[in-house]
């Protein structure tokens, strides 16, 4: 999945987007690191909690984009749940989440699940998993 922006469009406006889409206020990050240190699947990510949010501060956009950080999130709110400024990690990744599947791109092709996982996984899972990697 690849997102093509032009880096000469990335502006204040695309931020408060983002803003609108999570509800968070960008800048209220004072990278604390608090995240980042609890998130369970940083090790994982491409760019780590604590780093999402300094990108979006320096408007880089593009750099998420292309990043795994927003698909690998599980959404368990821990980031939240220790940030001391009440910013939410997991509503900011849900953001660009839906600033991708709005424009209609899928993260994961339902034809590429092999029929075997669609018949044993819980229909919940495969629900959600929709529900977050298919526009
Ligand atoms: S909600 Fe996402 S970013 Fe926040 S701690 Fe959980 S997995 Fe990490
Ligand atoms: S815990 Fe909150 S203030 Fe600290 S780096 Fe994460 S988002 Fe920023």
């Amino acid at each position: 999945m690849k997102i093509k922006l032009n880096k000469n469009d990335i502006d204040s406006a695309l931020i408060q987007q983002i803003e609108r889409m999570s509800g968070e206020t960008i800048k209220r990050c004072y990278q604390c690191g608090n995240c980042s240190g609890g998130c369970p699947v940083s090790y994982a990510m491409d760019i780590p909690p604590t780093q999402v949010m300094r990108y979006l501060q320096l408007g880089m956009v593009e750099e998420l984009m292309e990043a795994n950080s927003m698909w690998v999130c599980v959404g368990c709110l821990q980031c939240f749940s220790r940030c001391p400024q009440s910013v939410s990690v997991a509503n900011t990744l849900e953001g660009l989440r839906q600033l991708v599947l709005r424009k209609g791109v899928d993260h994961d092709r339902i034809e590429d699940i092999p029929l075997p996982m669609l018949k044993s996984a819980p229909q919940q899972a495969i629900v959600c998993g929709f529900r977050k990697f298919v526009s």
